[in-house]
């Protein structure tokens, strides 16, 4: 028997529709060096609209990729939904990869447009003699005389646009694709590739849709927030918060390029932010500012952690010195990207070690996705069995295969394809899942460190370490040792002016954990190497080892 109910698309546009007009009045704020500027989504809709009216100028009419090379801004918003919701596909460039991987994402996405911001308009220009799909330039903000003739310069490129001259004259209206189906392309990302080319992914509108309800329902996310977005809009969909946004009202509060603790801390206290969402590293930063500046963030509720394992000490000291309830998630490109959010079931007394265990695990795997360990042997786990192994994901958000272009070697179509298990993604983390439904992530498959034919979490490790009061950073990671195969490797920033030795570290993770798997190779370092996206870069960690760097 088939249902009586509508079968309305699941668009962007929809989203768009409903957040510009029945939360019209909440607010972007763009930082800027003179502190906020504002617009609100009433206006933001407008805005897409002229930006796609001026795209369809340039000769996007159909499903061509435009691509952005932007910070967090009100103008990267607008793009975010005037791509989609035309029947383009966004393609949101992350500015930190290296030119060499920049060039292969956006050529093999072929993108045709791109919007770039006046701050990063210089060195996008030596990319752009590399990239002859690209036709169109679009620059927003003021740029010199200089940078605007190298923009112009590449015989490909038939003009460079201002953003802001671009839409000027253009209506607010348009005649959004409302007959696109579900299950179109939307926008693409890319994983940044630790091994070969990068990887791509394509969201549709019906992805988008539900992964971004799915987020605002189980953060609890609501029109009286005001939200600090500091995952950059280039890193996995920015965890769906631009339509999150449009689902809740939810004003977003952007950094634009002001990413350091002192910043971001002015702008809590100017906009009274109550949450926000970045990397580990960022929300460390911040922690250690407050914890020796004099601020006012009482107004932030919660803040969401993912990317990569967030150290249980720095959840615990956000909540106890600044009463900030850090929200733990996991996630990958590949999923849009939210999996899994940490909110402790509400029967879990608050404070308890239960609690703690709770908020410190990557979260309970969100409804409408489905998440399945599958041990060593090749056996499915039964959850709440203990059972470690690789965790294998399924859902209307989750990749069911990578972006071909065509011009793939027969290598990578393989090593795509072995991504994948039957129907479900291959995730390359390894952990267990409770009954209840939380995932508890040792490793990833890759950092496990093997020694003598025994398992050695990467990740506890750092966990242990970071719980150190003098320490600021910790990474760890395998490296090649004759009688054990392999053995770790501490890499260890200290905060400013402390002095504790590696002997002391030592004796401080003797009790908390195995005595075998203490490391006896360590490395007292000025900064832990960062990925594009922030997170500990474990490659070059075992690079610097191996070229004798770190000893
Ligand atoms: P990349 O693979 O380029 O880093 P992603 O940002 O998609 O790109 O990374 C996804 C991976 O990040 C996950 O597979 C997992 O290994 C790691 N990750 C994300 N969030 C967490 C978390 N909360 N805890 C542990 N690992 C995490």
């Amino acid at each position: 028997m088939k249902s009586t109910m509508q079968t309305t698309p699941l668009l962007i546009s929809t989203l768009m529709r409903y957040g510009t007009t029945v939360h019209g009045a909440s607010e972007v704020v763009t930082w800027t060096a003179e502190g906020g500027r504002r617009t609100t989504f009433r206006r933001l809709g407008e805005q897409a609209g002229q930006l796609a009216n001026a795209l369809r100028r340039l000769g996007i009419t159909g499903d061509q990729r435009v691509a952005t090379f932007m910070w967090n801004n009100a103008e990267h918003l607008a793009a975010y939904l005037a791509v989609p919701s035309m029947g383009a596909v966004l393609h949101a460039l992350n500015i930190r990869l290296f030119p060499e991987q920049l060039v292969y994402v956006t050529r093999h996405g072929a993108s045709e447009v791109v919007i770039v911001d006046n701050t990063l308009a210089q060195p996008f220009s030596r990319l752009l003699p590399h990239l002859p799909e690209l036709r169109h330039v679009i620059v927003n903000g003021p740029v010199d005389d200089e940078t605007r003739a190298a923009l112009a310069a590449p015989a490909t490129v038939e003009a460079v646009h201002d953003f802001a001259d671009l839409i000027a004259d253009e209506p607010v209206t348009f005649d959004w694709r409302d007959e696109l189906d579900e299950n179109d392309a939307a926008s693409m990302c890319y994983t940044s590739g630790t091994t070969g080319n990068p990887k791509g992914v394509v969201y549709s509108h019906r992805s988008n849709y539900l992964h971004s309800m799915a987020v605002a329902a189980t953060l609890g996310i609501t029109s009286a927030d005001r939200l600090l977005i500091v995952v950059p809009l280039f890193h996995a969909n920015a965890w769906g918060f631009p339509y999150s946004a449009m689902v809740s009202g939810a004003t977003l509060v952007m950094p634009d390029r002001f990413l350091q603790a002192v910043p971001l801390t002015a702008m809590i206290e100017a906009e009274k932010v109550t949450g926000g969402a970045g990397v580990p590293t960022i929300w460390n930063d911040l922690l250690h500012h407050l914890d020796a500046a004099e601020a006012d963030v009482s107004s932030v509720r919660m803040l969401m952690v993912g990317g990569s394992a967030a150290p249980p000490a720095l959840i615990r000291a956000f909540a106890e010195n600044h009463d900030i309830d850090i929200i733990h998630g996991w996630g990958m490109t590949e999923m849009s990207p939210v999996g899994s959010l940490a909110v402790p079931p509400g029967h879990v007394e608050r404070g308890s070690d239960e609690y703690w265990d709770y908020k410190s695990s990557q979260g309970r795997i969100l409804c409408g996705l489905e998440g399945r360990i599958v041990a060593p042997d090749g056996t499915v786990a039964e959850p709440g069995s203990g059972v470690v192994g690789e965790l294998e994901m399924r859902g209307p958000w989750v990749t069911a295969s990578y972006y071909r272009s065509g011009t793939e070697s027969q290598a990578e179509v393989d090593e795509m394809a072995s991504k994948f298990d039957d129907g479900w993604l291959r995730t390359g983390d390894v952990g267990r899942l409770s009954e209840d439904g939380f995932l508890a992530l040792t490793d990833r498959a890759k950092d496990v460190i093997k020694s003598g034919g025994e398992w050695i979490s990467s990740v506890d490790l750092e966990n242990a370490l970071m719980a150190h009061p003098d320490v600021l950073e910790a990474s760890v990671v395998g490296v090649p040792d004759e009688k054990w195969g392999e053995r770790p490797l501490a890499s260890v920033v200290l905060r400013p002016e402390c002095t504790t030795s590696i002997e002391d570290l030592r004796d401080f993770l003797e009790g908390r954990v195995a005595h075998w798997q203490v490391p006896e190779r360590w490395a007292l370092i000025d900064e832990v190497p960062k990925t594009s996206v922030g997170k500990f870069d474990k490659k070059r960690l075992r690079q610097q080892y191996a070229d004798g760097d770190l000893e």
